[in-house]
Order: C-alpha cells, then structure tokens, then sequence
C-alpha cells in the first residue's frame, strides 16, 4: 500500500508540476499576496486545458465581491502549446481578439486570452441573469473564481447528479431558458455545452467552462448553437429514458433563438420572465410540433442542410429581401434574429494596459 501511495504522489507530482510552471506559481504567489486565497486545499479536476483547485480564502480578503465568497476556485490553464490549435477556430473570426493575436506564436500569451475571455464571458453570464459562479480575478493563466459546492465538495457536473425525471424535467426548462438569456441578453454561444460542462447546484444549473464561448455574431456561432442544442436534447432524452419531453432541435433552436417568443422583450428579465419563459416552454412541450411544408424536414437534415454555416451566407440582404417579398419568411432560419452585429465594435473588451504590460 505504501508503494502505491509512493507512486499515486509520484503522478500527483507530476501533474501538478506539468501545469504549474515558474511562472504560473508566481501569479499564485500575487494572488495569495492580494488575499484573494490563503491555500489551495485540493484538486477539483485535471482536464486537457486547465486544472481546477479548491481553495480557502484568508481573513483579509479584498472588498470585492461582497461578500467574499467561503471557498473558491482556481482554474489554471496549461501552459504548454498542444491545445492551442483546438482553441484557433474559436478566436479565429471574433472582433474581439482582432489584431493578430490569433497568429500569435507565443503560447502564454494565448493561454492568458483565453482565461481572460472566461474572465468576461462569465461576468457576462452572470450580468445577463444566467446562473454562473461568480468571477473574482484572473492574472496571466490564473482565473479565481467562486466556488459551487458545500463543505469542501464541488457540486456534480449535470452527468454525474443523481437526479429522477421530474427534477431531469425542470431542469431541461431550466436549461433551455438559460441558452435564451445566453444568446439574447449575453450575446453569447457557449460552443461546448453539454453534461459536463453544467454542474447542479443548489438544486439549478449552472453553467461553466465558457473560455471558448463566442458572440452570437462570431462567423460560427450558429454551428456551435446547434451543437450545444444537440448535446442537451440528446442528455434529457437520453438520461430520462426518453421520458422527460423535449422540443427537439428544430423547435428548441427557435425557443433561444427566435426574437420574440410571444414575450415582450421586457417580460423575459429578472425571476418573473424565467417563470413566463417557462410558462411558455410548457406550453410548446404540450402542443404536438406543427407539421407545416416547411418544417416537415427532419431535424436532422434541417439541422445539416439550412442553417448558414457562415455570416457571410446569412448576410445576402438582396438574397433575402427576396425570399422575403416572395412571402417565404419563414423559410429563412434566422429570420428571429435582427440583432446580429458584423460591425466590428466591441472595444470595451480590449486587454487593459496593464495586462498588456505584463505581456511585454
Ligand atoms: P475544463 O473542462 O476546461 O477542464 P472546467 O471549467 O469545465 O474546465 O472545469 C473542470 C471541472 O472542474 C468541472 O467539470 C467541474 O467539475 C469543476 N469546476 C469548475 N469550476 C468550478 C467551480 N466554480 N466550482 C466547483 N467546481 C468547478
Ligand atoms: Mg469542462
């Protein structure tokens, strides 16, 4: 047994040490420096990217946020370059990182991005009344992050809750009115949701991991939407024995997409529009899908076949100006979205001189 322990430390070691370079314990180092944790009291999980820590906040905590929370996390995101051309296609195409940062060779300089871009994305979330941990800071490849679990013990990812068909049933709701605020009042496409990147906690979901999340307007992000659809009708239907209905993808791409869901905008904020929106995501549960000559497709070549794999494609104003004079509206799949942005804007999201300081 002792042999074993030797060698469960050897590998534990190795780990650790793989993702926990000079550097990265120096960024550590000014974290514990500034209070916003005292000692990291385990591992949560070692991923391709990043590890996750638990870790106890001291007594002299900073004044932000209030109140400082009672545990909390701390992703590190690997350093080495295997990942990173995985990560391209994501930052590739987004406003937000133009000006030749994707071509950048230097790989902690990405990695830096990346927690950053969870950095904002989170806030973002939880600033559009999405259920995310709060964010507390980010340094380099060091993102800290408020802690979702109880007494030391993180809460189950969506895959590993033991959870029975009416609770699976809620959540689904729950689930697809969280992708609607994503997409209309964060402006985001998670681009990786699925069983595991959804924790359940405090009896709600949760949603994490949103490094690689995009703007709806990203050149793909329509791609990415039909995938996270994808993965979460196939999890309920699945998980619930195909007892927990859903809407299916087609009728749950135009539930978070479509601009109005018999809604005004104004209903849709706050505790009370999550139970209108639910409300109405009952009532689409109960109505047999509408079998019209246009949807009358499968959703799975409807899903292959007529979502524009492009913004390019999807901005051909004369293109659709046509079909629409021609009284065939609904054929064009995005015609719920009148929001979409190729401008270009999106300054505020600038690195800070500091951070780029430090990159110098
Ligand atoms: P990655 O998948 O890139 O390794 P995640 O952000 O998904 O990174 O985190 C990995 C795992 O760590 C999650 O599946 C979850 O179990 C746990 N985890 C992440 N963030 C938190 C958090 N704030 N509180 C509790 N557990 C977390
Ligand atoms: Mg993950």
């Amino acid at each position: 047994a002792a042999e074993r322990q030797n060698q469960k430390d050897k590998a534990d070691r190795a780990t650790h040490e793989q993702v926990l370079d000079n550097r990265t314990r120096e960024t550590l180092q000014k974290l514990v420096n500034r209070g916003y944790f005292e000692v990291i009291a385990g591992c949560i999980s070692t991923g391709k990217e990043a590890n996750v820590y638990l870790a106890h906040p001291g007594t002299d905590t900073p004044s932000e946020p209030f109140p400082y929370p009672a545990a909390v996390a701390v992703k590190i995101y690997r350093t080495s370059i295997l990942n990173f051309r995985a990560r391209q296609k994501y930052i590739e195409g987004e406003h937000r990182f133009a000006g030749g940062y994707s071509s950048s060779k230097n790989a902690r300089k990405l990695v830096r991005l990346w927690a950053e871009k969870e950095l904002r994305n989170l806030r973002r979330l939880v600033q559009g009344g999405v259920r995310a941990p709060i964010v507390i800071e980010q340094r380099s490849n060091v993102l800290v992050m408020e802690f979702l679990g109880r007494d030391g013990v993180a809460s189950p990812r969506l895959r590993d809750a033991d959870l029975s068909n009416s609770k699976l049933a809620r959540l689904y709701g729950e689930l697809l009115v969280t992708m609607r605020r994503m997409y209309h009042s964060c402006q985001l496409v998670h681009a990786d949701l699925s069983d595991y990147n959804v924790l359940y906690h405090d009896s709600h979901v949760y949603i994490i991991d949103v490094g690689q999340s995009v703007e709806h307007d990203h050149p793909r992000a329509f791609d990415f939407l039909r995938t996270d659809i994808r993965n979460v009708e196939e999890f309920f239907s699945k998980r619930s024995g195909g007892e927990v209905r859903t809407l299916g993808l087609r009728r749950a791409w135009s539930f978070i997409v479509d601009e109005s869901v018999g809604l005004a905008k104004e209903d849709e904020a706050g505790d009370e529009g999550e139970d209108r929106l639910l409300d109405v995501l009952r009532e689409w549960l109960e109505r047999p899908e509408e079998k019209s000559e246009a949807t009358e497709v499968d959703d799975a070549v409807f899903f292959s076949s007529y979502i524009p794999r492009t913004l390019g494609e999807v901005y051909d104003p004369e293109r659709d100006i046509d079909i629409l004079k021609s009284g065939k509206g609904d054929q064009l799949i995005y015609a719920g979205i009148t929001q979409l942005d190729i401008s270009g804007k999106g300054a505020e999201d600038e690195a800070t001189p500091e951070e780029k300081a430090e990159d110098e």
